[in-house]
C-alpha cells in the first residue's frame, strides 16, 4: 500500500485524513521530519500559510521538504498549502517551499467574498466540483510547464505541474473525494517499481 502523509503542523489536517481514508492508502500524520522518508506523497493542508511556515522553520522541515520535492515526490496543497508551493507570492519578497512555477496572491477575493462556495469545472475530474473558498488565494500566473485545471471568474484556482497539485479551495471540506482520488492516482503513477 502506498503511504501518503498529511503535514500536521497547523490547519485542516483531520479533514484531509478523512478524505484520504476513502482510498486504499496508508495515511501518515506527519509531525516529525524523519517521517518524510516513508512517504510516497504528501499533502499540505489549508490553514494559515505564515503560521505554517513559521512552524516549518521551527521544526526543521524547510530543507527536508525542499529535498522531498526535489526528488519528484508528489505534493498536493490546498489553499494555504498552495501558497506554500508557489515560487512567487504577490507582495512578498520570499516564497515558502517554492516548488510550482506560479504566482499566487493571498486572500485574493477580498472582504466581501471572504468565504463562499462555487461550482467548478475541474479538468480530469468533472464539471460539478463544489469549491469551498475560505480567505482563498488565486493563482495569478503560471509558467509554461503548469497545467491549469480550474478557473473561477477567469482566475486560476487549480493547477498541476508534474508531481505537484495545488488548489485555492478546500476539497477536503466536502464529501466529494475525487480530487483526493486524482492525487492518489498521481502518487501511484509516480512510483517506480523496485
Ligand atoms: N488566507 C490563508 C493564508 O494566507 C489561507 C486560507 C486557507 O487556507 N483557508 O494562508
Amino acid at each position: 500500500m502506498i503511504n501518503i502523509g498529511v503535514l500536521a503542523l497547523q490547519g485542516a489536517v483531520r479533514e484531509h485524513v478523512l478524505a484520504l481514508e476513502a482510498h486504499d492508502v496508508n495515511i501518515i500524520i506527519v509531525k516529525k521530519v524523519d517521517q518524510l522518508d516513508q512517504l510516497d506523497g504528501l499533502v499540505f493542508p489549508g490553514g494559515e500559510s505564515t503560521t505554517m511556515r513559521r512552524l516549518i522553520n521551527k521544526y526543521g522541515f524547510y530543507q527536508p521538504l525542499k529535498d522531498f520535492a526535489a526528488k519528484g515526490k508528489p505534493i498536493f496543497g490546498t489553499c494555504a498549502g498552495a501558497i506554500l508551493m508557489a515560487k512567487e507570492l504577490v507582495g512578498q519578497v520570499e516564497p515558502h517551499i517554492a516548488v510550482m512555477d506560479m504566482k499566487v496572491e493571498r486572500n485574493a477575493f477580498g472582504r466581501q467574498r471572504e468565504s463562499f462556495e462555487a461550482t467548478l469545472s475541474v479538468k480530469g475530474i468533472g464539471d460539478d466540483v463544489q469549491g469551498v473558498f475560505i480567505r482563498a488565494p488565486i493563482i495569478q500566473e503560471v509558467g509554461e510547464g503548469v497545467e491549469v485545471l480550474a478557473e473561477f471568474n477567469g482566475e486560476i484556482v487549480a493547477a498541476k505541474e508534474g508531481p505537484f497539485l495545488a488548489c485555492s479551495y478546500h476539497p477536503e471540506l466536502t464529501d466529494d473525494n475525487r480530487m483526493h482520488q486524482y492525487f492518489v492516482n498521481m502518487v501511484r503513477n509516480c512510483i517506480v517499481p523496485a
